[in-house]
């Protein structure tokens, strides 16, 4: 299976798909969504097999992760920073989740393509691009989102128009 993975031109690709990605989704809308997880949870194994995300790091120069309570804190103990201070500098609200995330982008905690806090990295990292998780169509609006960052979600996405032969 071919694979893209050069950034920009996703990056191009997602722009030029736009129309045919909407389209797409709303076909799978109507689509067997246990069929469709199944297809889903097979390619993201063969593909993200494939893709070294430590050469990569584009999500983690494109999002900024929701933090549950517990992982503000882990965190800050992580960089031995009082917890106040580590809200203050390295956190911001997000209303539409209402919940805390990361505030920069690229990510405070990138360091060239690695991430230096790996070990107690948010749990919206570690299921970073959520593709294993049941009830893909319910979830297609974030994927489209995705699909222009992310090698893995790009690629599941091209192959999945494949197998449900979508023209
Ligand atoms: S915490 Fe680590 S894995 Fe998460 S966005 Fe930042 S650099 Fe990436
Ligand atoms: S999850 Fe996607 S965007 Fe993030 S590092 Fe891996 S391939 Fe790149």
């Amino acid at each position: 299976m071919f694979l893209e993975l050069d950034l920009e031109k996703i990056k191009r690709l997602a722009e030029r798909n736009e129309e045919k990605n909407w389209r797409f989704r709303a076909f799978l809308k109507f689509g067997d969504e246990r069929k469709i997880d199944r297809i889903v949870h097979g390619l993201y194994q063969e593909i993200s097999e494939e893709i070294d995300c430590t050469q990569c790091g584009n999500c983690c120069r494109e999002l900024r992760p929701l933090l549950a309570k517990k992982e503000v804190k882990l965190l800050a103990n992580f960089i031995n920073m009082p917890e106040d201070k580590f809200r203050e500098h390295y956190t911001e609200f997000n209303h539409d989740e209402n919940k805390l995330r990361l505030n920069k982008i690229p990510c405070s905690f990138l360091k060239e393509k690695k991430c230096t806090v790996y070990e107690c990295r948010p749990s919206d990292c570690r299921s970073f691009p959520h593709l294993h998780k049941r009830d893909f169509t319910t979830r297609l609006i974030n994927v489209l989102q995705n699909y222009s960052i992310c090698p893995i979600v790009f690629n599941v996405y091209e192959q999945l128009k494949s197998e449900m032969r979508f023209r």
